[in-house]
């Protein structure tokens, strides 16, 4: 049912009635524009009807001209030029075409001088924070003793007992593979609280000061969705803690020595450093699963400087309270806004593949007593979304393993049948390994399968040796999904992986490891093209925020949002895609980030 020529149908009928609210209340505000006080009303009036050339909107704002436009748009899928607007595009056209709409001393125009321009890109799944400088980054460590040294520098510059955090750790890229334990800690931080996350953030490792101080010991029982890795010769604690285990942690820490005032300031250029980030990567939208940072993004964007647009949920709850505020969050931020509004409600199922947490039916390869843990029993997850579906919100639910998925699906259905079928667009988180049996339950069912290239090249590496050859076939099966005609729909799960969506464009296309590889890539049958790639992250991510009939492609009417590379993705070989740079990023037609050097 969500085929692009659905969507596409489905976007003009969405533009027709966008069109009406602009075209006939030009006297009164329409509700999604609240949100956008600076820009002029003229420009809105061009929303998804065609440009008139006679109107005042002839002459643009910005121009980019002499490029390779791929526009994600089947109707026009190739241009040379785009004309802004305000925040709108007002014409995607020729180099010739788009001369009418430039005008001496009002007009900016950029050259692109061949380079690609393709829509902004929209991460479907994006943990989006400030970024922290006294977080241990341990990112793509192969040699654990690395651990060691990090804590150890991070604990000469603190104090004791205060609380030394870091992560990104991922065991399988260790030289030896094994799960790093307290003992690579314990002796340089006797006296500070440690906890080191793993790549996933479904998994901890801790110091023996931290188990110490949660009065945890070789008795503890693990707690329902939850465990406690121990020593298989003396049953003692590891100092990994996975899923709900977490939880029994208690860190005990002393306080950092900073006024109130010292960590607001360090918090805010946090977030600067985090926009920064995604403005030099091309990302033009985020779809945050859960946070609560509306408070920033208002502020930013009361300033004039709030340079993506955001989508943020809350939490999967039975919890009034909760369910209260995100009802008035919902109301605060609606849907037909274009800068901030109010996301999806987010569960999680299972864990990890990584983490050995994931939910399956039959046990893992390697760990023959494992089937994974289930965060929830299943009548507890249908009962919860058969509810907040009636409620009318967007659900998103975390699943890894092929039972999670089947029980999401499984959930979604009943809350279809007790509640009737509607534009719902349900997602399933990460979607990463399906039996054969769910994948058209996908399309029926009008389920978003939200997934992530790049947790497939990382996962790789030990998928098989987890789970076997025969339950990966519907692992990262993106071209199957996309066959089934699925809604897939792409991300990063930043910070899990990097948020640049260079790197998720070539696992999609590649199936290869980082460092390159010999060969055809992994399962080198649900590999996508460049473009196919780039319309999941762009025009598919914004149907699963309800934004695909203004947002995801480069089209008259449609916001403003683009990227231009300075190699052409399309043509140049797949080891080259990642080196690729961003030149411009431009949001709502302005220019948030030109690369230093470039014209
Ligand atoms: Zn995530």
């Amino acid at each position: 049912m969500l085929n692009p020529s659905t969507i596409i149908m489905m976007t003009s009928f969405l533009l027709l009635s966008l069109g009406g609210c602009n075209a006939l209340n030009k006297n009164r505000t329409c509700v999604g524009e609240l949100s956008n006080p600076d820009v002029p009303a003229e420009t809105l009036i061009t929303q998804g009807t065609p440009v008139d050339a006679s109107h005042t909107a002839a002459t643009a704002d910005l121009v980019i001209k002499n490029a390779e436009v791929v526009t994600i748009d089947k109707d026009n899928p190739r241009a040379q030029a785009v004309a802004f607007k305000g925040r709108t595009i007002i014409a995607v056209a020729s180099n010739k075409s788009v001369e009418k709409y430039i005008k001496e001393g009002v007009t900016e125009v950029i050259d692109a001088q061949s380079r690609l321009v393709v829509p902004g890109f929209n991460d479907a799944h994006i943990h989006f924070k400030f970024i922290d400088p006294d977080y241990i980054d341990l990112r793509y460590t192969t040699d654990p003793g690395i651990i060691t040294e990090k804590v150890r520098e991070a604990v000469a510059k603190a104090r004791p007992g205060e609380l030394i955090r870091g992560g990104h750790w991922e065991h399988e890229m260790f030289y030896d593979r094994q799960w790093p334990t307290k003992e690579l800690i314990d002796s340089v931080a006797p006296n500070n609280p440690v906890v080191l996350s793993r790549a996933d953030g479904h998994s901890v490792l801790v110091n023996s000061y931290v188990i110490r101080n949660s009065g945890i010991t070789k008795e503890t029982p693990d707690p329902f969705g939850g465990r406690i890795q121990r020593n298989p010769v003396t049953a003692e604690p590891t100092g990994i803690f996975m899923e709900k285990a977490k939880a029994l942690l208690k860190y005990g820490q002393i306080p950092v020595r900073r006024t109130p005032k010292e960590q607001q300031e360090q918090r805010m250029r946090g977030w600067q450093a985090a926009f920064d980030l995604a403005m030099r990567s091309g990302v033009t939208s985020i779809q945050v699963p859960s946070g609560d940072d509306f408070d920033i993004y208002q502020k930013l964007k009361d300033a004039g400087k709030l340079t993506l647009r955001v989508y943020s949920g809350g939490s999967l709850t039975a919890d009034r309270e909760k369910l209260r505020r995100y009802t008035e969050l919902q109301k605060r931020y609606p849907r037909d806004g274009n800068w901030i509004r109010f996301g999806y409600l987010k569960g999680f199922i299972d864990g990890t593949l990584g983490s050995g947490t994931a939910l399956f039916f039959d046990p893992y390869v390697d760990a023959p007593e494992n089937t994974g843990l289930a965060q929830m029993a299943y009548e507890e997850l249908e009962k919860l979304v058969v509810t907040l579906d009636k409620a009318g919100f967007q659900i998103g639910i975390h699943a890894i393993g092929n039972k999670a998925n089947h029980w999401v699906l499984d959930a979604y259905e009943r809350a279809q049948q007790l509640n009737g079928k509607r534009d719902s667009r349900h997602r399933i988180e990460h979607a990463q390994v399906l039996g054969g049996d769910d994948i058209p339950r996908f399309a029926a069912l009008g389920v978003i399968a939200s997934m992530q290239p790049t947790h497939c090249i990382t996962d790789k590496r030990f998928a098989e040796k987890r789970i076997g050859i025969e339950r990966c076939k519907g692992a990262y099966a993106w071209q199957r999904l996309l066959d089934a005609e699925a809604a897939v729909v792409f991300g990063t799960d930043y910070p899990v992986e990097p948020i640049n969506p260079l790197e998720g464009l070539y696992a999609a296309v590649a199936r290869k490891d980082r460092a390159g590889e010999p060969g055809n890539g992994w399962f080198p049958d649900q590999r996508l093209s460049v473009e196919q790639a780039i319309e999941l992250y762009t025009l598919r991510s914004a149907y699963a925020e309800f934004m695909e009939d203004r947002k995801g492609m480069i089209k008259e009417g449609y916001l403003g949002d683009v990227v231009i590379f300075n190699k052409d993705l399309m043509t140049i070989p797949h080891d080259q895609i990642m080196s690729t740079k961003v030149d411009y990023t431009i949001v709502g037609g302005k220019v948030v980030y030109k690369r230093k050097g470039i014209n």
